[in-house]
């Protein structure tokens, strides 16, 4: 089997948002929407306080609430783990949005570019804004298109870059890693073999997908 995870080493984040940008350039979203996001978190108390950057966006959960709310069964997840929406079965309830505990669901009303109507559209926006995604469910898939045309080309997902997910080829510091976890030989395999780690909100029970390194030391 195939199940493909993203590993954030949050000892390497520098929090620049790069990925942000590469999510938004690649998937041309909407004037707001993060589909990859780079939470800014300081712990501990002053003086003593660390300040940390957290790559957040769909985990593609194992049992994902918002497939399970979703009444158009719209909301499907592949055998390779990757959770899609079916743009056409979706009927834009946005209950999945309420479902999802990690709050990586949008809905897009109307067709909108960054620097508004008077300056027009981005490069990035006119070449591929896709209508299929207005009044919809939409959020981070993996770049799964780019998965499959790469599969199809015989290409690795995590070891060759036209396989891989937008936000982690474009991470300067490659603090961000995808694979397949199945597979023993992968970067995320040998990442999470070799290093503690840990999921977000673990105890819902929803299996999340992006594993988080970290490192206690001061
Ligand atoms: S993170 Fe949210 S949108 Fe993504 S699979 Fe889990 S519940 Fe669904
Ligand atoms: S591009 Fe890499 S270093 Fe920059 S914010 Fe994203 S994960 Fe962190």
């Amino acid at each position: 089997m195939t199940k493909y995870v993203l590993v954030a080493d949050l000892r390497r984040c520098v929090g620049c948002q790069t990925c942000t940008a590469a999510c938004k350039n690649s998937n041309a979203t909407a004037p707001g929407i993060q589909w990859r996001k780079v939470l800014d978190v300081e712990t501990g108390t002053y003086p003593d306080v660390r300040r940390s950057f957290l790559p957040v966006g769909c985990m593609h959960c194992d049992d994902p609430p918002c497939m399970t709310v979703c009444p158009s069964t719209a909301t499907k997840k592949r055998d390779d783990g990757i959770v899609i929406i079916d743009y056409d079965l979706c009927i834009g309830c946005a209950y999945c949005a309420v479902a999802c505990p990690y709050q990586a669901r949008f809905k897009v009303k109307d067709r909108l570019s960054a620097y508004g109507e008077a300056a027009g559209e981005m490069s990035h926006e006119a070449a591929r804004f896709d209508q299929a995604l207005i009044g919809v469910a939409q959020k981070c898939t993996f770049c799964a298109d780019r998965i499959d045309e790469g599969l199809a080309l015989g290409l690795v997902p995590g070891k060759d870059w036209q396989a891989t997910p937008a936000c982690v080829n474009s991470c300067i510091s490659s603090a961000l890693q995808f694979g397949d976890l199945d597979d023993k030989d992968s970067a995320v395999s040998r990442l999470l073999a070799e290093n503690q780690s840990s999921r977000m909100h673990e105890e819902l029970g929803t299996g999340p997908n992006i594993y988080y390194i970290w490192d206690d030391a001061p």
